[in-house]
C-alpha cells in the first residue's frame, strides 16, 4: 500500500455540511484522489481537553456542538463506526514516545470532525477516531505527537482554520476582498509549509505577521501541526485550495506527503 498523505482542513462553518461550495468540491475530490484508507484519525479545534483522549465508542454520536443555524443541520448524522480496536492500538503505539492517551467511550464526533468527512467521504464506510487537543500544547510537541501517530493505513487529518478570528468576521480590505492582515499570515502560512521551515512555523506565535489577530486563541490552528507531524520530517506540503469566507476566514486546506 503506499504511504497515505495526511490533511489540514480549514472547515469553515458548518452550512458547509450542507451547502455546495467550490471548496466542498475540492474536498471531495480530494478524498476520491487519496483513496480509502483502513481508518481515519481526526484532531478538531472543537475538542480539548487537559490531555489526550482518543474516541473509543462501536458507533460515536454525531454532535451538532453549534447554535442558531438552520434546523436540517441538527438532523445530520455521520453514519461511519468507530474504532475501538484502532483506539486501543494506537495509544499503545504512542505510549514508548512519552504520549498518554485515555480512550473515551462517551465522546462523539463534534461538527470539526464530521463536517469534513461528509465531503471528504460521503460514504461514511471507513471507521473514524476523533482525538482531543490538550489545553495548552505547544506546536511543536504535537508536531512529534503526529510523528507518533503515524501507522500504515491511517489518515491523519487535522482539522481547524488557518486564520480563526470570529470577531472579525466580515472584515474586509479596501479593495473589497480579505482584510490585509489576513492574507498577509495566510501567505506567509503557505511559504512556511511549503519550504518547510518548521522551526518558523512551530514560532509563529513570534514570526508570522499578525499571528495574534488571526488566531486569538490557537485551537483552530494547532490540529495543523499534527498533520503536519504525520508526514514526518520532510513531509511536502501542498495547498489543495485557498479561499475566504465571511470575510476573514481562510479556508486553505492542505495535503502533506510523507516522507519515507
Ligand atoms: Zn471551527
Amino acid at each position: 500500500m503506499a504511504t497515505l498523505p495526511s490533511l489540514f482542513i480549514s472547515h469553515g462553518a458548518p452550512l458547509l455540511a450542507t451547502e455546495s461550495h467550490p471548496i466542498t468540491k475540492v474536498w471531495r475530490d480530494l478524498g476520491a484522489r487519496i483513496g480509502r484508507p483502513q481508518a481515519i484519525l481526526v484532531v478538531s479545534a472543537h475538542w480539548e481537553t487537559s490531555g489526550l483522549r482518543l474516541t473509543s465508542a462501536a458507533e460515536p454520536a454525531t454532535i451538532h456542538d453549534f447554535f442558531g443555524f438552520p434546523e436540517p443541520l441538527y438532523a445530520l448524522r455521520y453514519p461511519a463506526s468507530g474504532a475501538p480496536d484502532w483506539a486501543q492500538r494506537l495509544s499503545e503505539h504512542v505510549a514508548p514516545h512519552g504520549f498518554a492517551i485515555e480512550l473515551d467511550s462517551l465522546r462523539g464526533w463534534d461538527h470539526g470532525v464530521w463536517v469534513p468527512l461528509l465531503h471528504l467521504y460521503p460514504a461514511a464506510d471507513i471507521p473514524v477516531l476523533a482525538l482531543s487537543l490538550p489545553r495548552g500544547a505547544k506546536p511543536e510537541w504535537l508536531f512529534a505527537l503526529g510523528q507518533a501517530l503515524r501507522t500504515e493505513g491511517l489518515l491523519i487529518i487535522g482539522s481547524g482554520g488557518a486564520t480563526h478570528n470570529l470577531r472579525a468576521l466580515g472584515a474586509s480590505g479596501p479593495d473589497g476582498g480579505p482584510p490585509p492582515w489576513a492574507r498577509a499570515f495566510q501567505e506567509w502560512l503557505h511559504e512556511a509549509l511549503v519550504n518547510h521551515r518548521l522551526s518558523d512555523l512551530w514560532n509563529y506565535r513570534h514570526k508570522a505577521p499578525y499571528a495574534t489577530q488571526n488566531h486569538p486563541s490557537e485551537e483552530h490552528l494547532l490540529p495543523l501541526f499534527v498533520a503536519l507531524g504525520a508526514a514526518g520530517e520532510d513531509g511536502q506540503a501542498h495547498r489543495e485550495c485557498a479561499g475566504f469566507l465571511y470575510g476573514s476566514l481562510a479556508m486553505d486546506s492542505y495535503s502533506f506527503d510523507a516522507s519515507s
